[in-house]
């Protein structure tokens, strides 16, 4: 009788599932005029809504856009150019105008309430009100963003990276239970300034979203020897293994963003936009949707890499690529087994004096535990698994990387499969 009674729940699932979701793609970290972006935010939502994006946030340091706020068109961040774009696109009507101290044109950035109109269409495009929350702990920069917010968020600090990021974890949640809107944050670019270890990051119980994949050049997503900061795959194994074994905390997602700055000029070293996303699985192109959707691990992060289905529940992962002519795919599914090696050693100085970066780990986690080549790949789990991901990992060169060498990725969420 029960196992019929799951029968009938999983088949409901699969009906509602399939029948009326959708894949929506998105970026939820971009920087525009309202803090150290280098354009509009009408000229950059056009940006990812021509090219395919389904959904974007601004993220402004510390702002939402809402306040009085002009810019300078000669001296303001490349504003010669931005400001030539945008008075060639938009109606005389539509620019509000001053003379600056400087003598020099101000132009005032519209709120989002005044553009978003302009660019969201139900089922085509969504602009979510979000903000970067920057706040620091000594010299770490902790950034987090915050999306679908009804009010800005001051960083709240605090006597330790992790405590930094929890205080406004809590921020986050206070504002999402008080309002009944729902919000979620991400923990931004670990690498960033050295700013956030594996284990500091772990600890956090309600961070449940990191970015694995940001398309700024100095965020280290490979990880760096010099700074000996990990890659963010490795981070993210660290993250999940002990989170899930040692304290019994739920998973920690990962997100493809963009966290662009520079809109006039691409290059490697600049901070530019279209790098890398997420495809959201849900029925619904709306905050609640999506939100629901990122929060159930309906998701994958991508730089480039288009999955043509998707299964991934506890029983397993299966997945098909949209395979691009003359590219070749591997896929790797990723995990830590039970009874793996769980010692781990903190990095000393040569006064023996433990240093905050990540500690060593034994190759148990996040091993390799399958890998398969071509269009379609698949997992069944053995029963040992504490987690399973799957990384596919293109043989085409990432068109405007990060960083020299980088191709073309897409990163499935965890599973935890059922057998435990
Ligand atoms: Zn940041
Ligand atoms: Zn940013």
């Amino acid at each position: 009788m029960k196992s019929i009674l799951t029968l009938l729940a999983a088949l409901t699932l699969t009906a509602i599932a399939g029948d009326s979701a959708h894949w929506w793609r998105g970026n939820l970290h971009s920087h525009s005029y309202w803090s150290d972006g280098d354009d509009f935010p009408e000229s950059i939502a056009e940006l990812y809504k021509t090219n395919g994006y389904h959904f974007l946030a601004f993220t402004d340091h510390n702002t939402l856009h809402l306040t009085n706020k002009w810019v300078n068109t000669e001296t303001g961040k490349s504003a010669k150019v931005a400001f030539s774009k945008y008075a060639a696109r938009w109606p005389k009507e539509w620019l509000e105008t001053r003379e600056g101290k400087d003598g020099k044109t101000e132009v005032r950035l519209k709120f989002l309430a005044e553009y978003r109109g302009k660019f969201e269409e139900p089922d085509r495009f969504l602009i979510l009100q979000s903000e970067e929350i920057t706040d620091r702990w000594k010299t770490a920069p902790i950034h987090m963003n915050a999306h679908n917010l009804r009010e800005v968020i001051k960083p709240r600090g605090g006597d330790s990276v992790t405590q930094t990021i929890s205080n406004n974890v809590a921020a986050v949640l206070e504002q999402r239970q008080r309002t009944g809107q729902p919000i979620f944050l991400h923990v931004n670019h670990p690498n960033f300034g050295s700013a956030i270890t594996p284990e500091e990051l772990l600890q956090v119980r309600d961070a449940r979203f990191f970015e694995l994949f940001n398309g700024h050049p100095t965020v280290w997503n490979n990880g760096n020897s010099t700074n000996r900061t990990p890659s963010m795959d490795r981070l993210w194994d660290i993250v999940l293994t002990r989170r899930l074994a040692e304290l019994k905390y739920p998973v920690m997602y990962g997100l493809g963003t963009d966290d662009g700055h520079n809109y006039h000029t691409n290059r490697v070293g600049a901070s530019n936009p279209l790098r890398g996303w997420v495809w959201v699985r849900s029925a619904k192109l709306t905050p609640e949707s999506l939100i629901a959707a990122l929060e159930a691990g309906d998701f994958y992060s991508s730089s480039g890499v288009k999955l043509r289905e998707l299964r991934q529940d506890a029983k397993g992962i299966s997945l098909e690529i949209e395979a691009q002519p003359g590219v070749t795919y591997t896929t790797q599914f990723i995990g830590t087994r039970r009874g793996y090696d769980a010692r781990n050693e903190p990095v000393r100085n040569a006064a023996g004096d433990a240093l905050r970066v990540s500690h060593t780990y034994s190759k148990d986690v996040g091993a390799v535990l399958a890998e398969v080549k071509g269009a379609k790949a698949s997992y069944t789990p053995k029963g040992d698994e504490i987690y399973v991901r799957a990384k596919i990992i293109s043989s085409k060169p990432h068109p405007n990387p990060p960083q020299t060498g980088d191709v073309e990725i897409a990163w499935t969420q965890p599973i935890v499969p059922t057998a435990q």
